[in-house]
């Protein structure tokens, strides 16, 4: 209780928090500071993607830490290339700026657009997402809750709506339009995923009209949906994806990746990141990248089915919805009454826009999904 009672005297109430105080954890398996053990459902928002202090990410972490912590960019590091040298050919892409966040990712991003455009500037997203927290990002996020306090916002954002493809359509008419910026499944906003058919067309229409397809993979991306990224179900090839959370798997990173149109557009000062693509944590990344391989999404497909198949018909679920290992619940309680419920279970779950979300690490293991899906079934109920 005096841990709860000085995180709010003295740490701004931004978050609403569970009443849980973590104090350790491995793998899929988190402590509490009253010593019980929690099963992880939510890998700390998609980050520990192989769970808490996984061995294998420890190791790299610690070897690179005691070898050299940080440097800048001033200098060339080994990890730093080896991470960007993998990252481009998992993914096909063709140059990566490093630095140390979602939104950050997502401001590279926009700088790309910005200069690819020349004078078009604006660009397009779409209802209902998520991409960030500086205002540039809130800007590009389409949901209104999120401005409302920080009028105005950097003009030259559009939204339209991921279910009216005429409107899609009528957006890319204005001239000012250089980019069009979407989250395949819409973390934030409700664990929804696009459409095949507005993927697509939006894809057309970049082509048509010489607009930047940008994908934010930032929730979506590290295996999460059953592949590297999730745009890659949809055989798109973006000109631009934006990644962090599970790429760093614990630790602070992430990476706008440019394709064979937008490889050029950064250069000299144009970009700059004192702690983007440090050291460690690239090396953290490296760990976490290495592993993403066509057996581990056939297990997290395998996994995704059996959730799926417990939770479909279940008293208290009205809706599913998602994709892999990221899947959203529309219950009939409040989604954060049946959190709470799972967390007095010993399962952590997170909600978002009303549901509740499943984002366990992709290697959890099939007796702790099982005791922990058991347990969500009854809160849910
Ligand atoms: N984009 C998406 C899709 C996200 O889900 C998030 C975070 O939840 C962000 C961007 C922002 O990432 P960060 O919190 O690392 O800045």
């Amino acid at each position: 209780m005096d841990l709860f009672s000085r995180d709010q005297d003295y740490i701004a109430n931004t978050y609403a928090r569970f009443p849980l105080a973590v104090s350790g954890g491995k793998g899929s398996v988190w402590i509490g500071e009253d010593g019980r053990e929690y099963i992880d459902l939510g890998s700390g928002i998609a980050v520990n993607v192989f769970g808490a202090s996984d061995e294998e990410w420890v190791q790299a972490v610690s070897g690179q830490a005691r070898l050299l912590s940080h440097t800048s960019n001033w200098y060339y590091t080994k990890p730093q290339v080896a991470l960007a040298c993998m990252l481009l050919e998992k993914s096909g892409m063709a140059k990566v700026f490093f630095g140390n966040s979602g939104a950050e990712a997502n401001e590279c991003a926009i700088k790309v657009a910005r200069k690819y455009g020349g004078k078009r500037y604006k660009i397009i997203s779409l209802e209902g997402s998520f991409h960030g927290r500086t205002l540039a990002t809130l800007a590009m996020t389409g949901q209104d809750i999120f401005h409302e306090q920080y009028l105005p916002l950097p003009e030259g954002f559009t939204y339209v709506s991921p279910y009216d493809l005429a409107a899609l359509e009528k957006a890319f008419d204005d001239p000012a339009v250089c980019a069009l910026m979407m989250e395949i499944v819409q973390g934030e906003g409700g664990v929804e995923p696009i459409s095949r058919a507005f993927a697509q067309r939006a894809q057309e229409l970049c082509h048509e009209h010489d607009i930047l397809l940008m994908v934010d993979e930032i929730q979506t991306g590290m295996g999460r949906t059953g592949a590297l990224f999730a745009y890659m179900h949809y055989g798109l090839r973006p000109d631009v994806v934006t990644a962090a959370k599970g790429l760093g798997g614990g630790l602070p990173i992430g990476a706008c990746l440019m394709g064979q149109k937008t490889e050029g557009v950064l250069s000299l000062s144009d970009h700059g990141s004192t702690f983007g693509g440090n050291p460690v944590c690239c090396a953290a990344a490296l760990s976490v990248l290495g592993r993403m391989n066509q057996p581990l999404y056939d297990e997290i497909n395998e996994k995704s089915r059996f959730m799926i198949t417990e939770l479909t018909g279940l008293p208290g679920v009205k809706s599913l919805s998602g994709m892999g290992l990221m899947l959203g619940i529309e219950t009939v309680k409040p989604a954060r009454e049946t959190a709470l419920q799972c967390l007095e279970k010993g399962v952590l779950v997170l909600t978002a826009k009303g549901k509740i979300r499943l984002l366990p690490p992709v290697n959890i293991p099939w007796p702790l999904l099982r005791i922990g899906m058991a347990a969500l079934a009854e809160s849910l109920a």
